[in-house]
């Protein structure tokens, strides 16, 4: 079949099937199928490539030319695109097909997926539940067979965790792997976006496209890019596997803990050891990962003010008054919440007791993370504390819903690459094994989490 028939296929499905969901925010048959359109005639005249004709999904945070970008927010509802995002102008130049732009959470502040202007968007495995977030839109998608794979961002845990709840793979690269170009900021330190597909393989063939260096973002890295399809099938004989005690504390739903010991079980079957490591500042993770997200979201929340794109507030009575009125209108509750965090936290005054506080526990859980990568290749655990939980559960005790990113964000403080990958079932709902890596470890990462599957 054709490229065009293919993407009609999911196009349909789309319509049809997301009201269920709520995983797209906006559907773009148009492009999809001009694309679609360009790569048949592509393929006619032999110029494809393992990509070209290939559905995707994009997260609504990515730039996307002449298509509403609206970051999951009122306040960019109207805001169309003129530019793409660099990861975006490579999966065109690829010849991918665009479907549309999922559904997340309000600038990706958010572990569920409820703070979307759009809506919350619901979990295929279980509609009664969340499907995770921020990226909760492009696992749902992906899940109920909407789209065969999805782009999404991770800065404490957006990729993983979703990717757990919904039982998909999903990587969240090294800092600086992937360009950020024209990836809407929420913390610029923390923010990577990366692949969350079915398997180890197709986010291997995603990632070829991503990474790389990009002379518009000066923090992406000009380190070599691998094929990461080449070294899938490695063999895991000798592959040293931590696992940190933290990790596995009390607060683990024992169900989890089980689930997650028996992937480890497997491993140790294809020729891995595994020995226990500690990082004894996961426990500060939550708390310092609290501060310096949302203290670097209140910087680069201020451009939005009504000024220069996006929601302007009804007949302003002068530029205060249009300040004032178009973010209290234009912003939800949790970005609010997080832009007041942040600015109390970077205020003079209270600066060295909070920011630069925070600063120097996130060097610590570095260091914790480099001393244990210098003894093992990677380190195991669960994705997230739970399964993916009921839709509005935690959605009023906004502390609750920042345990869940326990195990995700340290990696994001230390800018280490980190998966998720499925490893199972607790009562019926899909249970995450994260496996963790050295910096630009992301081919081990890839082939240890292909040979699970
Ligand atoms: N749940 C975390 C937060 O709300 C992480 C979100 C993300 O990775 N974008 O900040």
């Amino acid at each position: 079949f054709s490229s065009v028939e293919l993407t009609q296929a999911y196009l349909d499905r789309i319509n049809k099937e997301d009201s269920r969901y709520n995983s797209f925010i906006t559907v773009t048959d148009e492009l999809a199928l001009r694309q679609a359109a360009d790569a048949d005639a592509m393929r006619a005249a032999g110029q494809a490539t393992a990509m070209t004709g290939l559905p995707l999904a994009h997260k609504d945070i990515f730039c996307t030319q002449g298509v509403r970008t609206s970051a999951g927010s009122k306040m960019l509802d109207n805001f169309v695109s003129p530019y793409d995002a660099t990861i975006i102008r490579k999966f065109n130049a690829a010849g991918t097909v665009s479907l549309g732009k999922t559904n997340m959470d309000e600038f990706a502040m958010g572990s569920s997926n409820e703070s979307s202007f759009y809506g919350a968007c619901k979990n295929p495995w279980d509609l009664d539940r969340v499907p995770g977030g921020s990226s909760g839109g492009s696992a749902a998608a992906i899940a109920a067979g909407l789209t065969p794979a999805a782009t999404g961002t991770d800065t404490g845990g957006s990729i993983r965790q979703p990717a757990a709840f919904c039982n998909l793979t999903g990587l969240k690269p090294t800092y600086g792997r992937v360009s950020r170009y024209g990836m809407i900021a929420y913390a610029s330190s923390l923010d990577q976006g990366g692949p969350m597909a079915l398997t180890a393989e197709d986010a291997a063939m995603m990632m070829n496209v991503m990474a790389g260096l990009d002379p518009l973002d000066s923090t992406s890295t000009d380190k070599a890019v691998p094929d990461y399809t080449a070294s899938l099938d490695q063999p895991l004989s000798g592959l040293k596997i931590g696992l940190p005690k933290e990790f596995f504390a009390e607060q683990l739903n024992p169900e989890i803990a089980a689930t997650v010991q028996a992937a480890i079980k497997e491993y140790e079957a294809l020729g891995a050891t595994v020995k226990e490591v500690s990082l004894p500042n996961t426990a500060l993770s939550v708390p310092a990962y609290y501060i310096i997200a949302p203290s670097e979201a209140s910087s680069n929340l201020s451009r939005f003010d009504g000024v220069r794109y996006g929601y302007r507030c009804e007949e302003p009575k002068d530029l205060e008054d249009m300040y004032k009125r178009t973010r209290g209108e234009g912003f939800g509750t949790e970005v609010k919440r997080r832009i007041m965090v942040g600015t109390y936290a970077l205020s003079e005054g209270f600066y060295d007791a909070y920011y630069k506080k925070a600063q120097q526990i996130r060097r610590l859980i570095q260091q914790d993370f480099v001393r244990v990568l210098s003894e093992v290749d990677v380190i195991m655990g669960p994705t997230t504390p739970t399964t993916a939980f009921k839709l509005g559960e935690k959605t009023s005790d906004p502390v609750e819903m920042y345990m869940e990113d326990i195990f995700t964000l340290s990696l994001n403080l230390a800018g280490l690459p980190g998966m998720s990958i499925p490893c199972g079932f607790s009562n019926g709902l899909p249970v995450g094994l994260q496996i963790i890596g050295n910096y630009f470890a992301e081919e081990k990462l890839l082939n240890v989490a292909h040979k699970f599957q």
